[in-house]
């Protein structure tokens, strides 16, 4: 256990954020660097390890977070990162980027702040980087069997190191130029530079995991003949179709989804463009959807300068407290205010867009909205409340519906779906299609970059056994899973 009053002599206190004015005139983290570092000690120390420690299940990945802490405050990072590792392929990501459901069933919070088990993961791994304990694991020996990963994702990352240290011969084929799914191109630069992905991509190629970028399976090669060529297949594909909003106006110039805006703007930030395309400079920006992806949209457009910035949520505000309905320790829907709402715009909560209207060219200039109320379990509009925003760029950023249809790949390999549209498939991630299994998004629908490591793990455990009859990989999450987390 860690300092056994820990709990009682340490407030709470997180990594700090760089100034507002500063970190919007640039694109890298939000954080200060090295601010952790001092007091990492000290919050790892308010571990009160206690018996059963609830955020074990408040991790999809079953991280062994009381271990942990306790090696962080007696200063044995290496040990630390044995066992972030022994977990979590990816600690790097999560420690950046997970929602922490791990908090919130933390059994400190059920009468305090809970611990900051996030910031302290981070730590954990940036210091087994720095320190050089973070090496390739190449396997001992191969096992003659090769497997394809469809999806370059977190799903298809952990699945791929998880089969490639197995002994199998992996191969992930992603469609896009660059390796890294919604972690290269959906999450801007200032929630993680992507150093962090080009670095892990070195160790997983040094290990064994090839590569192919710039293959979209269904359409460069089909189904029928990576069946051929691999003993089993892994899906990763994501859940990559935008939900649309089928408004009048919708064909205006400058309506676009959030997945057509944020790509773009990475790729400024990878060198391959100098400027996006799709541009909020100058513009009055409306985002529409109150979730994670519409906060990337906001400090992506801060960045790019933009006139004015307004998010639209159809839901009420959430509340700053739990309710009765989300007792501890599950995941509460809290009001959240991320690093791009702190630098500014403006929320509007219980809205509903009823149309766009454009300028004599056919671009959008005005949003239209009507304010929105739940009587009877059924949203209503508000007569009266209608009015109109300047909308010179609106992105849309809704939610998404399911895995990408164009391309064929369902289709092709034959796979059922299931009663949300997602992949179908059973306990060890097998689809009804024999050799072919489902990791993340593609069977999950959207959710989490810690869900998606974990169902990649899991799935490499149903490929291995599916490939030699047994296995010793870890199947952290079944299908179904969704226990205290989101
Ligand atoms: C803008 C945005 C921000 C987010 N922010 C967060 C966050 O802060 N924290 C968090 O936990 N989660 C976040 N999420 C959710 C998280 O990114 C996803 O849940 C996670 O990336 C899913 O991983 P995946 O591997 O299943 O799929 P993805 O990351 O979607 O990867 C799927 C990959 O498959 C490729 N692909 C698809 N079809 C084919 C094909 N036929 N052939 C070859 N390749 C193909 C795609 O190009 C893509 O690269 C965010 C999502 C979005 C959209
Ligand atoms: S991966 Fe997420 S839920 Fe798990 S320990 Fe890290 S922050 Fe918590």
């Amino acid at each position: 256990m860690a300092d056994p009053k820990g709990f009682l002599t340490t407030d709470r206190e997180v990594a700090r954020t760089r100034p507002v004015a500063e970190r919007v005139r640039d694109w890298n983290e939000v954080y200060v660097p090295g601010s952790l570092l001092p007091i990492v000690t000290k919050q790892a120390s308010r571990c009160m390890d206690c018996g059963i420690p609830f955020c074990h299940n408040g991790c999809p990945l079953g991280n062994l977070i009381p271990e942990w802490n306790d090696y962080a405050y007696r200063d044995d990072w290496q040990a630390a990162g044995e066992r972030l590792h022994a977990t979590n392929n990816f600690p790097e990501f999560t420690g950046r980027l997970c929602p922490a459901p791990c908090e919130s069933a933390c059994v400190l919070g059920i009468n305090q702040q809970p611990v900051t088990i996030k910031n302290v993961e981070v730590t954990i791994i940036d210091k087994a980087w720095e320190a050089g304990d973070v090496t390739p694991q190449p396997p001992e020996r191969l096992s003659g069997k090769t497997v394809a990963v469809i999806g370059s994702g977190p799903a298809g990352l952990a699945a791929a190191q998880q089969l490639t240290r197995a002994g199998h011969t992996v191969a992930v084929y992603e469609r896009a130029d660059r390796i890294g799914g919604l972690l290269r191109y959906g999450i801007p630069e200032f929630k993680m530079e992507k150093r962090h992905i080009n670095r892990r991509i070195e160790q997983m190629r040094a290990e064994g995991t090839k590569f192919r970028t710039e293959v979209e399976i269904g359409r460069d090669i089909d189904a029928a003949k990576l069946r051929k060529r691999y003993d089993a297949v892994v899906i990763a594909a994501g859940a990559t179709t935008s939900r649309d909003l089928p408004v009048p106006g919708r064909e205006l110039a400058g309506i676009h989804f959030a997945m057509e805006y944020l790509p773009l703007a990475n790729k400024v930030q990878e060198g391959d463009l100098t400027v996006s395309p799709i541009s909020a400079e100058g513009k009055h920006v409306v985002v529409i959807g109150g979730g994670d992806t519409g906060a990337d949209c906001v400090g992506t457009a801060h960045r790019q300068g933009a006139a004015s910035v307004t998010q639209l949520e159809i839901m009420p505000r959430p509340g700053e407290q739990r309710n009765e309905g989300q007792p501890w320790p599950t995941f509460p829907m809290l009001y959240k205010v991320t690093s791009a709402h702190e630098e500014g715009g403006e929320r509007i909560y219980s809205v509903s867009t009823t149309h766009f209207e454009g300028d004599e060219d056919g671009n959008v200039q005005w949003l239209h909205l009507v304010e929105v109320e739940f009587t009877g379990g059924k949203l209503t509009q508000k007569p009266g409340t209608e009015r109109r925003i300047p909308a010179q760029l609106v992105t849309l950023a809704m939610g998404f519906t399911g895995t990408d249809r164009q391309n064929g790949l369902v289709e092709q390999f034959g796979l059922e779906l299931d009663e949300r549209g997602n992949i179908a498939r059973d306990a060890d991630y097998a689809t009804n299609v024999p050799g072919v299994f489902v990791a993340g998004d593609a069977g999950r629908g959207q959710s989490l970059i810690v869900w998606a490591i974990a169902e990649g793990r899991s799935a490499a455990r149903g490929v291995d056994r599916h490939l030699t009859g047994t296995s010793t990989l870890p199947a952290p999450v079944r299908p179904t899973d969704r226990a205290l987390s989101v």
